[in-house]
């Protein structure tokens, strides 16, 4: 199974790309994850994404796409991967054709995850994250028992740089104007399968995977 996975920031997008992970054992690829883990640990090409990331602007195509294209070709997406947060416009969209095309590993679908707008905003804004355990909350949503704390591991809970208003409004329209043509893209392919990312996170799970089990 390889898919990717199309949706505005913070449309439940990393939530459903862990559940399937658990599901069919097959590896996860955020790009957002893996230019985290550079600005944290401080590298070169970290310091030059974090500066990108902070305005919520894109990180230049050529920073991704090797990310990709080495992480693709490692053994554990033999058995098929769900790409999450990639390609983010039609440049990012055919160079990964072109490569999964060259090593015949095609993609099965691009699964479209649709959030209203004014929904987006209170997730995003509210979202929190465990500095220890990576675990996800919301302070609207599903807030931690104790505020400022995990309730799995006690670690410190913070924002995200880019989860601030201004940022997020910035990224909003990133994806409107470059990221959603995308659903376009793929139409054109066959491949686009949408479901609507509201209600309860294991009722939108249930659909992704009839969804992409063809049920
Ligand atoms: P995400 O967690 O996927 O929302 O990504 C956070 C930020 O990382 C984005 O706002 C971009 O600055 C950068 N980023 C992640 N994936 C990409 C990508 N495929 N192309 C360009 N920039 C990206």
């Amino acid at each position: 199974m390889r898919i990717v996975l199309l949706g505005a920031p913070g449309a439940g997008k990393g939530t459903q790309a862990k559940m399937l992970i658990e599901k069919y054992q097959i590896p996860q690829i955020s790009t957002g994850d893996i230019l985290r883990k550079a600005v944290a640990d401080g590298t070169p090409l970290g310091k030059e994404a974090k500066v990108i990331m902070d305005k919520g602007e894109l990180v230049p195509d050529k920073i991704v796409l090797g990310l990709v294209d080495e992480r693709v070709k490692q053994d554990d997406c033999k058995k098929g991967f769900i790409l999450d947060g990639f390609p983010r416009n039609t440049v990012q969209a055919e160079a990964l054709d072109k490569l999964l095309n060259d090593i015949k590993m095609p993609l099965d679908s691009a699964l479209s995850v649709d959030v209203p707008r004014d929904d987006l905003m209170k997730r995003l804004t509210g979202r929190r994250t465990c500095k220890s355990c990576q675990q996800m909350y919301n302070v609207y949503y599903s807030p931690p028992k104790k505020e400022g704390a995990c309730d799995k591991c006690g670690g410190e809970l913070f924002q995200r740089d880019d989860d601030k208003e201004e940022t997020i409004k910035k990224r909003l329209d990133v994806y409107d104007a470059q990221t959603a043509p995308l659903i376009d893209y793929y139409n054109k392919k066959g491949i686009v399968k949408s479901v609507l990312g509201k209600g309860s996170i294991d009722e939108i799970f249930k659909q992704v995977c009839n969804i992409l089990e063809g049920k």
